[in-house]
């Protein structure tokens, strides 16, 4: 074949173009004669934008055109005969080798190289230069040939080197930007455990219904800025990645009844009847993870129905688990679908917008994709919301769920003597406060503020007594730790309730069910710390009954 495609005068019938389907080539109705079409096409193959060589089956160059000089440096004519490998760097050769071979197995019109970064070619003088090359092949007289057009990407590489910059640098901020969130709101979780317990023990000491009235205002406030607090802590670890999924077998029976355990008494004050149905499944995943999504789901569900039901359940199919919150409640409009599982989104539906801080979802959203489940949402305004969660099949366990008995109703004596606590926490704000409301509650506390302290006042400990503990106490040290050591010393299960300002990783370290132990998240609830201390005492009294 010719360098100067002029010079080739058979007609285009001859070439076996069974490799490309498109039968016509001349465009029709052009103003052109047929020799200026000649002329034009003998032009483009010359002059292309784009330099273009035909390569035959034993990936010797067929053809060259004058593009080629100006891209390569080589005169079109010196390169006829030439192995391709004459333009390609030597250190590319045997890689770009088996992928001719691959390719003459199924040739076809495409662009090579599925990622521009692999692409090199290298000029008569020696230097290279990134390429982007699309090939053609078709058939003379049966023989295989591929032509190819190549250009220089050097700027639409640095261009998209650039981006790749560019959004590294933007995800880096987002993680920075996340981890901020989580120190700041980790931190400020300190401070407002103290106003939250000095405002329920000015509570329980002011009289005046005026004073009662604005405490019980602060006490609101207070709420919902734990709340936003709580879910800030959440979504940025999350989004910073510092949270990498533990997996185990979760008996989903076992999570659903700490769900409804949960929430049944939100059911009971909101009137809303609460459905459980415990599913016979289990799943391979991470127990706390999957724990906090469907607290999400369920609080919504629970937040925006005011009348009805609220119904979680739980079934499977050829593709895995289901599981189903739904609701009777409010619904959301289907133009605003779209857009609940963003961050800070919320549908303002009569004022619900306060009841939240538009953060649930993206949680919800953001645990899904780490879990590796997918979750939908459907809804109809009046009618009520299904949010809908698919567990794919590789995540189900082979186990069966053990039989979950309805935990007993705890019955407590109001005549009992209130529990002796022993409190220990380094912060002084939150020390100071956590005292002053479990003596206003009635018990007798004492306190501690370092381990060494700590370990003076458990000499005295009597039977009964309750140890209320700080995660975090210093570098070595944890409050379950102490409490674990403390077991052991004196050969029974001291009652114990662990405080942490990051409860979900803590759960997520324990490896095996801590008897007699409750675990609250800071900025703790007070309601939920006086719930703790009866149900443990509760247990401490059967303890003595059983053992006398
Ligand atoms: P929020 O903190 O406002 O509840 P979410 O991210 O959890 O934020 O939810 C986003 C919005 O989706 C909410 O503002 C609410 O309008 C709507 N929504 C979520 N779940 C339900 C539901 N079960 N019923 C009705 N509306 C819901």
């Amino acid at each position: 074949m010719s360098a100067h495609p002029g010079h080739n005068r058979k007609p285009l019938s001859h070439v076996d173009r069974s490799c490309d389907k498109r039968e016509d080539l001349l465009p029709s109705g052009s103003e052109f004669t047929m020799e200026e079409l000649r002329q034009i096409t003998e032009h483009l193959l010359r002059f292309s934008p784009d330099a273009l060589i035909v390569v035959d089956d034993a990936d010797r160059i067929r053809f060259a055109n004058e593009t080629v000089a100006e891209l390569f440096g080589h005169r079109p004519e010196n390169l006829i005969g030439k192995p391709l490998d004459t333009l390609i760097p030597e250190r590319l050769r045997a890689h770009h080798g088996k992928h001719t071979a691959s390719y003459a197995r199924n040739p076809n019109n495409r662009e090579m190289g599925a990622r521009i970064a692999d692409l090199f070619a290298v000029r008569a003088d020696g230097s290279e230069f990134p390429a982007g090359i699309r090939l053609a092949p078709f058939r003379i007289g049966g023989k295989l040939f591929v032509a190819a057009a190549i250009r220089d990407t050097t700027e639409r590489r640095m261009i998209n080197d650039e981006l790749v910059a560019a959004q590294h640098e933007a995800e880096r901020a987002n993680r920075a930007k996340s981890r901020f969130l989580a120190t700041a709101s980790h931190d400020l979780r300190q401070p407002m455990q103290t106003i939250r317990l000095l405002n329920s023990a000015l509570m329980k000491i002011v009289p005046q219904v005026e004073a009662r009235e604005l405490l019980y205002q602060q006490s609101q406030a207070i709420e919902s800025m734990t709340r936003l607090l709580n879910a800030l802590l959440d979504i940025s670890r999350l989004e910073s990645g510092a949270i990498e999924p533990v997996s185990v077998d979760v008996p989903l029976a076992e999570t659903f009844e700490e769900l409804r355990s949960e929430f049944s008494s939100v059911a009971a004050s909101r009137k809303v009847d609460l459905h459980v149905e415990l599913p016979p499944f289990v799943v391979s995943t991470d127990r706390t993870l999957l724990y906090q999504l469907l607290q999400n789901l369920l609080g919504n569900a629970l937040k925006y129905t005011d009348r009805g039901w609220v119904r979680l359940k739980c079934w499977s199919d050829a593709n895995g688990i289901n599981i189903a919150v739904e609701d009777s409640g409010i619904g959301i409009p289907a133009d605003k679908l779209e857009r609940i599982f963003d961050e800070y989104y919320q549908v303002d539906t009569h004022g619900t917008k306060r009841m939240g801080v538009g953060l649930g979802l993206a949680i919800v959203k953001e645990v899904a994709r780490l879990l590796g489940f997918s979750v939908k949402i459907f809804s109809k305004v009046g009618h009520g919301t299904q949010a809908l969660l698919h567990i794919p099949r590789r995540y189900t366990a082979a186990r069966a769920a053990p039989k979950i008995e309805s935990a007993p109703v705890q019955t407590v004596d109001p005549l009992a003597r209130k529990a002796r606590l022993i409190l220990v926490e380094d912060n002084d704000g939150v020390r100071l406060a956590t005292e002053l409301f479990l003596k206003l509650e009635g018990h007798e506390t004492r306190s501690a503020a370092t381990l060494a302290e700590a370990e003076r006042l458990l000499d005295g400990l009597q039977p009964g007594d309750i140890v209320i503990a700080d995660y975090h106490l210093d570098d070595k040290n944890t409050g379950l730790d102490m409490l674990m050591r403390l077991r052991e010393r004196l050969g029974y299960d001291v009652p114990g309730v662990v405080l942490s300002g990051d409860l979900p990783s803590v759960l997520r370290s324990i490896k095996t069910p801590v008897p007699a132990c409750r675990f609250l998240s800071k900025p703790v609830d007070t309601a939920a710390l006086i719930d703790a201390i009866t149900e443990l005492s509760a247990l401490s009294g059967d303890q003595a009954r059983g053992a006398a």
